[in-house]
């Protein structure tokens, strides 16, 4: 049977005349591909153009550049937020190293953040499993808490800038956990069309693209117990997208420990890649849809981020992804699969 997932891709060139080659004709290729569940289009094209660029860790450390941090142990419980008692008695969560607190700055009604370590600047090579099983674990235990407090608000999500590149506004490690009606436009689009699809098809789209994946071979990483890691088709990030599917989680009181462990499990083994290819930096973001359904399973996502430069921290994204809400890869997915399948 055909499958019910169509990958499209446009290819296409520019020819100009080149300066640095006498000004002969020259032809660039590029592509634009078609996201097989949303419609969303993305661009690939400047290939090789963008380098990661070392951060200077040991600076964030320096007083005149670190300035305030109240994640830092000394500040933390005087000068974090703690939640009203209905939704944690003692104020905050808090297991080993892991913090749990409000948002100052709240995305929603309920609106946490997790202070991911006692250090202030820690590399990706210091993530450790202890630290993200704890952390992952109290985060989740939040979500399903909040659940439990108002059933209204349907979606939960999990977000996480990692260093300045990423437009984390502290170096100190955090993620965001917050429940809500309104978890953004890709979000809600996916959403929609996994459940079009599931309408269609009786199938679930996510379980369908894993088998195509796995099918094809060139954008499957790999599997590990309950998930399943891949190379997007069309990636949201400039570096390559990295996503995790976990097929059997339809809402957050399905993600267990095993979860848990397998996402840190694969973490890991990313986080061993970004460190061999120099990148410091990385936007994540993990998603549950609503109790109840059965076509739109938790998943997460991870785009490496970097400064173009460090003469003048030119970021990363541009007018594509900022007025066009285009996403742009420097990186065919196929050969980001290549290279990130080595650490799986
Ligand atoms: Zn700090």
């Amino acid at each position: 049977m055909p499958s019910s997932i169509h990958f499209e891709i446009i290819e296409s060139e520019s020819t100009f005349l080149h300066p640095g080659k006498g000004f002969k004709p020259t032809v660039e290729k590029f592509e634009v591909r078609i996201d097989p569940l949303t419609g969303r289009t993305g661009h690939f094209s400047h290939f090789g153009a963008i380098k990661p660029q070392r951060l200077d860790l040991d600076s964030y450390s320096k007083p005149e550049v670190k300035g305030f941090c109240p994640f830092c142990k000394e500040n933390r419980d005087g000068k974090t937020p703690k939640f009203i008692e209905e939704v944690a008695p003692e104020g905050r969560f808090v297991k080993d190293e892991a913090f749990l607190i409000p948002n100052l700055f709240p995305y929603d009604i309920y609106s946490g953040v997790v202070v991911m370590t006692d250090d202030h600047v820690v590399p990706l090579g210091e993530l450790s499993e202890k630290r993200l099983t704890d952390v992952f674990s109290l985060g989740i235990e939040f979500l399903k808490k909040i659940k439990s407090i108002d059933a209204s608000l349907p979606y939960h999500l999990m977000t996480w800038n990692y260093m300045p590149p990423s437009g984390g506004g502290l170096v100190h490690p955090h993620q965001q956990y917050f429940a809500t009606q309104n978890p953004g436009n890709q979000f809600m689009d996916e959403l929609k069309a996994s459940e079009q699809f599931y309408r269609t098809n009786q199938l679930d789209y996510w379980s369908e693209l894993i088998q195509e994946e796995q099918k094809i071979g060139k954008r499957y990483i790999g599997s590990i117990e309950s998930s399943r890691w891949l190379s997007s088709f069309v990636s949201l990030g400039i570096l390559g997208e990295l996503m995790c599917i976990f097929p059997d989680v339809f809402c957050i009181d399905d993600f267990g420990n095993t979860h848990v462990n397998d996402l840190v499990a694969g973490l890991l083994k990313v986080f061993r890649y970004y460190g061999a290819s120099g990148i410091y930096s990385f936007n994540a973001s993990l998603f549950f849809g609503p109790e109840g359904q059965r076509f739109f399973p938790s998943h997460l996502r991870i785009v490496a981020r970097t400064f173009l430069n460090m003469r003048d921290y030119a970021p990363d994204l541009n007018f594509f992804q900022a007025l066009l809400s285009e996403p742009v890869c420097v990186m065919m997915p196929e050969d980001f699969c290549k290279e990130v399948r080595e650490y799986f």
